[in-house]
């Protein structure tokens, strides 16, 4: 049995290469960029206004008298007045500066007086109130490096270029297969035996907390030509989750049917609780992960591993680990690295009751997965330790 960092590091080893796709602007939220981004323009384009106001040329005010007002420029347009001594133009926010001109006073800082304005700005400096043409970008430089997330921000930056398209790496494709005889669809009789399928909607919720829509939900009997015949209808996924069928029960036919499909098995079990019997494979295109059919299992290997892999291949990190210290003492055995369902506090991290791979109360109210050293067996309040941040 591998130990929980061995698994991810094989995992690491066999994700793909990202792929990139070029989208519109508009739909990059959430991405992150592909390629470096050259400030494609001057931003700003020219010297405008940052007040509304008046324009004047401070070395040609006598810097006592009244000025004249000649004339205005709105913000959208063009004026080619030039202004003489001690002459003015009224000037909006974001309009151009008129030749000439080189400082705007705030109208808030002049005493006007039909086409007279009397200055009252102690602090006006030559230069003042006016953003400089290319004070935030100059065409060519580097607007947003390769690796960026895009922000809402960053859109409207990038907009604010003229950019209306940017190249990202792609969200891959995932398919899930819930396997199981026992499960049935919400609505339909519980009859003797049976219980509620929940792993598909559940992982289909997490991927979607991802901002994925798998591309596929099917759920199979424990049967081996019903799972291989599924596997293999998904083969050109970039990501397979299947669960349930995965440890050495006579029904638990799948890592059988993985290898019939062609599936190359990197490894099965691994050193952690709970999720022990988790398989992980891959094809030439697919990473497949086999997961334990207990439910808090499923949810555990999702966010420890599955995510793992969608992040390197969207190179993003879509969920926060944080250092915490721990609210409580908690013991445990050696031999496997726990996972446990933790939520935050003002001071640290709280372990919750109902730990068990069957149960989800505790997931449900969870914000995050604490984990514990495979060789530690006691933890104390206040010892730090790692935290996955989960909602
Ligand atoms: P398995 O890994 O197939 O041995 O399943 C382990 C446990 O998880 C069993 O108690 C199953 O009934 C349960 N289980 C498996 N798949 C699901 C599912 N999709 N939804 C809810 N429980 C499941
Ligand atoms: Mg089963």
């Amino acid at each position: 049995m591998i130990s929980v960092l061995e698994a991810k590091q094989h995992i690491i080893k066999h994700v793909k290469s990202p792929r990139v796709e070029e989208k519109l602007l508009s739909d990059a939220l959430g991405f992150v960029l592909a390629e470096t981004l050259l400030a494609e323009i001057d931003t700003p384009p020219f010297d405008n206004s940052a007040m509304d106001g008046y324009a004047f040329s401070y070395s040609k005010w006598d810097k006592k008298s009244a000025l004249t007002v000649i004339g205005e420029v709105q913000a959208g347009s063009e004026n080619s007045l030039k202004t003489g001594a001690n002459e003015a133009i009224r000037i909006f926010t974001g309009a151009p500066v008129p030749p000439e001109v080189d400082t705007v006073i705030m109208l808030e800082k002049v005493e006007r007086n039909a086409d007279k304005i009397t200055l009252l700005d102690e602090n006006l400096k030559q230069g003042g109130n006016i953003r400089p043409k290319g004070s935030q970008t100059k065409k060519g430089d580097v607007a947003l490096q390769k690796g960026q997330l895009v922000t809402p921000a960053g859109i409207s930056y990038l907009a604010g270029m003229g950019y209306s398209k940017v190249k990202v790496f792609t969200k891959p494709k995932v398919s899930i297969i819930i396997t199981g005889k026992e499960l049935v669809k919400a609505g339909e009789t519980l009859e003797t035996g049976k219980i509620y399928e929940s792993n598909g909607i559940g992982l289909t919720a997490g991927l979607r907390q991802l901002g994925i829509e798998p591309v596929s939900v099917a759920q199979v009997d424990d049967v081996s030509e019903s799972i291989e015949n599924a596997i293999e209808s998904q083969l050109n996924s970039d990501i397979i989750i299947l669960t349930g069928g995965v440890s050495v029960g006579n029904y638990d036919l799948v890592p059988a049917a993985l290898e019939k499909c062609g599936v190359e098995k990197i490894f099965h079990k691994v050193k952690q609780k709970p999720g022990k019997p988790f398989y992980f494979g891959t094809t030439s295109n697919a990473l497949i992960f086999a997961l334990p059919g207990n439910p808090a299992a499923v949810m555990t290997c999702f966010y420890e591993y599955v995510v793992t892999a969608i992040d390197a291949l969207m190179q993003k990190t879509h969920l926060k680990t944080l250092m915490l210290s721990l609210e409580n003492d908690f013991n445990k055995k050696p031999g496997l690295t726990n996972f446990l369902k933790g939520k935050t506090t003002e001071n640290g991290v709280k372990i919750l009751d109902s730990q068990l791979s069957y149960m989800l109360n505790s997931f449900a109210i969870a914000d995050c997965l604490i984990t514990l050293d495979e060789d530690k067996t006691e933890y104390k309040k206040g010892d730090l330790v790692v935290v996955l941040m989960i909602a």
